[in-house]
């Protein structure tokens, strides 16, 4: 076993070595490269057949005060049925609800399941947008093509979502740094025990208010780098946001907490590269000798989840770099990189001061500071500043809270109007 384990490290690591932008090409083609397309003669997710049948009793939306992420869900759902031999079936809002399924269908046994998280926002004005959603949707079929479920007309779908939020408006927070958490879903429920390309499938939409994810301000967190286990490998999954990538991942965080730590710092390789952050893209800020500040981030090699945040964190300071932009506050001698980064670059940045700092970034909690990584039995500090963050996070979530909320006027395209 041992010795296994270390053949496949130095294999890995030869790849690394080896690592040509060639296979990162092959790798990442699926993960960033062109749209996945419907390519069926079977009927696509069609929304002008959707039908909404509302709930007699709505729900109580609960108070938004000490709301806990992800645990109430909204009054409606959006469900869509797909059938090898019909293709897509009739799109329905209906109340929200258990789901009937065989015990034998295929995504109790075999994780065929894949997700997709978003965010609405409301104004005071009532105006409900989305952040990106084009990117969601694009990543679901992505996903849904690797797990060989069936792939779909992005806007199509996403034209079903908006009736959706339309439908639960009085459900999406109006108040600053809230929205509505969405959780498109698709699962394989082909009824056999037999593992093969489903002949049945369902996707489904549930909704639910959330507040800020720090609501008493920036709190970071403390890592564990893990070395003894790995959240992605080279040629497998990493890149997808399917549901098997994440059950193996509690073992390991429960491990972390009991050891003192908030989360996994996923190290890959002999030379303890890092990837992600629990499941968040992770960002690392250097400042050189000239004063030069380095915001990096590890390179969509395959292992790294395409983040809409992650993008939308580079594209900001390389729009402002270029000029195009201005984000606040956010200095101008700078430089953004997707580069490998390895825990020994770390610790020496840590102990010269050139470690400026480090956070994770998700749709979640946008970004969440990092201030220790446990590591090798010893603890790296990782400079924050009195509000919990620091002198490069802090304009870059400013201005995409900004953005997100509306705060800020969009003029790269990013926010999509619902209503
Ligand atoms: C969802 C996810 C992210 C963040 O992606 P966003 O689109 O920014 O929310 C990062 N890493 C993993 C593993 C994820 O599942």
């Amino acid at each position: 076993m041992a010795s296994s384990l270390s053949a496949l490290r130095l294999r890995a690591g030869t790849f690394t070595r080896l690592g040509s932008s060639a296979r990162w090409a092959r790798l990442s083609r699926l993960a960033v490269g062109g749209a996945v397309r419907y390519t069926s003669s079977l009927p696509d997710i069609e929304p002008n057949r959707l039908a909404i049948r509302k709930r007699q009793q709505l729900k109580e939306v609960p108070p938004l005060k000490g709301l806990k992420f992800g645990r109430h869900f909204t009054d409606h759902m959006l469900t869509i049925p797909w059938t090898a031999e019909k293709g897509w079936g009739q799109p329905e809002i209906k109340d929200y609800g258990p789901l009937s399924l065989d015990p034998s269908s295929a995504v109790f046994h075999y994780a065929q399941c894949l997700f997709e998280g978003m965010k609405a926002y409301r104004n005071a004005e009532g105006r409900i947008t989305l952040f990106r959603p084009d990117m969601n949707m694009a990543r679901m079929n992505r996903s849904a093509e690797r797990l060989a479920l069936p792939t779909f007309n992005p806007d199509a779908l996403l034209a079903c979502i908006k009736q959706l939020l339309i439908t639960d408006k009085h459900w999406i927070p109006q108040e600053p740094g809230h929205s509505l958490y969405i959780r498109p879903v698709l699962i394989g429920i082909q009824e056999s025990v037999g593992i093969s390309p489903p002949d049945s499938a369902l996707l489904y939409v549930i909704c639910s208010p959330v507040g800020p994810y720090y609501p008493d301000g920036f709190k970071p967190v403390a890592l564990y780098g893990t070395t003894e286990h790995v959240r992605a490998a080279l040629g497998g999954t990493g890149e997808f946001k399917i549901g098997s990538n994440y059950a193996p991942g509690v073992y390991p965080q429960k491990k972390a907490i009991e050891k003192g730590y908030v989360q996994n710092l996923w190290l890959h390789g002999p030379e303890h590269n890092l990837t992600e952050v629990g499941t968040m893209n992770l960002f690392v800020v250097f400042k050189g000798e000239d004063g030069r500040y380095e915001l990096v981030t590890p390179p969509l090699d395959g292992m790294i989840l395409p983040g809409v945040t992650r993008d939308s964190i580079l594209q900001l300071a390389r729009s402002h770099l270029a000029g195009q932009i201005n984000v606040s506050d956010l200095p101008k001698n700078l430089v953004v990189s997707e580069r490998t980064v390895n825990m020994k670059e770390i610790v020496d940045a840590a102990k010269s001061g050139a470690l400026v700092e480090m956070f994770g970034s998700g749709t979640a909690a946008v970004v969440s500071p990092v201030d220790r990584i446990g590591y090798l039995g010893r603890d790296v500090h990782i400079p924050v500043d009195a509000d919990g963050m620091g002198p490069i996070s802090r304009p870059i979530w400013k201005e995409l809270v900004g953005r997100q909320m509306g705060t800020i006027e969009d003029n790269l395209g990013w926010s999509v109007v619902v209503e």
